[in-house]
């Protein structure tokens, strides 16, 4: 059966007329699908009876709650959703059905990161995702679903709203473009949850093609994984640099306006001796010079689950190196900020979860 989750509005009016009903129709079940969010089609109770069983007959909702939740320390809560449809796929591998989606509560804000990709493609050397490997595309139903079903669970508990989303969990957004997209364009739509674009941050190593789409068809601010601005470097532990180079994506972003407000920023997770020196953080500030933009150094999460960052002997800076870099780089003009580390204790680097549930399943 056929979710209504994820239909945009013209995709609805198209359902309603097939049926020969009003057009006002198709704004209603907009309403309860992601207005009032509801979970079941007989609680869209100002459609007829009828109606509601026509649907019924041929679509589900396609709202799922999640499987599991660990909750960190700093209140930082990790989900794990179960992708039915995926089961065919992948049942040799029966703990790679999952995705994660992680919940980062601050003081005022509460930011859900969520997954775009079963598993990922692009084999970054320091990510437990790039580990896993690819195992299928989310569907902009699966994508919303996250969402919806988050937000709904802290709702109930008396928690903050999810007030901002960032695609920076499993999986590499401008490689699932056509289902990011339709699920962006409904968050950000009069007839769907009417978002502001700026709450919502799509990441990306720089896959081009979709990265272009992405800046053509959606006002969302854009996060590219720098890491290193070297290319023979950078390669070594994104083998997506080989195809396409970071000069090339920052060639790219050169011609959309930044000054706005549509914002890109840079993410920069710091290993001491790798990425983290002078000569670095010159060639960094040579590789954006002039571009409106933001950077974000990060801390490497660091535990016995990053198996892979031991074999290639990567380690976090210290602050102190972190700092002398975000200072370097804010007197030569870019807006530098370090990022606090959330969630460690439950494993809230991208795919680390998955990676814990599929030992336990072995
Ligand atoms: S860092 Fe992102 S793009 Fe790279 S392998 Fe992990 S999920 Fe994929």
């Amino acid at each position: 059966m056929e979710n209504l989750l994820g239909k945009t509005l013209p995709d609805l009016q198209a359902i309603t007329a097939n049926a020969g009903w009003p057009r006002f129709v198709a704004r209603q079940i907009a309403d309860w699908l992601y207005g009032k969010r509801v979970s079941d089609i007989d609680h869209m109770t100002n459609l007829s009876l009828k109606a509601r069983a026509y649907l019924s007959q041929h679509y589900t909702v396609g709202r799922h709650a999640p499987v599991h939740e660990v909750v960190s320390n700093d209140g930082t809560r990790k989900y794990l959703f179960q992708i039915e449809n995926q089961k065919s796929k992948i049942e040799n591998l029966k703990s790679l059905n999952y995705v994660e989606s992680v919940y980062i509560p601050e003081e005022d804000r509460a930011t859900l990161c969520v997954s775009t990709q079963i598993g990922c493609k692009m084999g970054c050397k320091f990510c437990m995702t790039g580990t896993l490997g690819f195992h299928g595309q989310l569907s902009a139903t699966e994508i919303l679903n996250q969402i919806f079903a988050i937000d709904q669970l802290q709702i109930a508990n008396n928690r903050l709203p999810i007030s901002n989303v960032v695609l920076m969990g499993e999986g590499e957004p401008m490689d699932n473009i056509d289902q990011v997209l339709r699920a962006l364009e409904i968050m950000t739509a009069s007839y769907g949850p009417a978002w502001s674009p700026k709450r919502i941050t799509v990441s990306s190593v720089g896959v081009i093609p979709g990265l272009k789409r992405f800046l053509d068809e959606s006002d969302c601010h854009l996060a590219i994984s720098l890491h290193n601005p070297f290319p023979e470097e950078r390669k070594e532990i994104m083998p997506a640099e080989k195809a396409w180079s970071i000069e090339k994506v920052v060639e790219l972003l050169r011609q959309y306006d930044f000054t706005g407000q549509r914002r890109v920023s840079f993410e920069y997770i710091c290993w001491s001796g790798v990425n983290d020196t002078p000569r670095h953080a010159e060639a960094l500030v040579s590789l954006l010079r002039g571009l409106e933009c933001r950077i974000n150094l990060i801390r490497f999460h660091e535990g016995e689950e990053n198996h892979k960052s031991e074999t290639l002997n990567l380690k976090s800076s210290d602050e102190k190196r972190m700092i002398a870099f975000r200072d370097y780089l804010t007197t030569h003009g870019l807006t530098t900020t370090i990022r606090r580390s959330r969630g460690e204790d439950i494993l809230a680097a991208c795919g680390m979860l998955i990676a814990k549930r599929q030992e336990e399943n072995r």
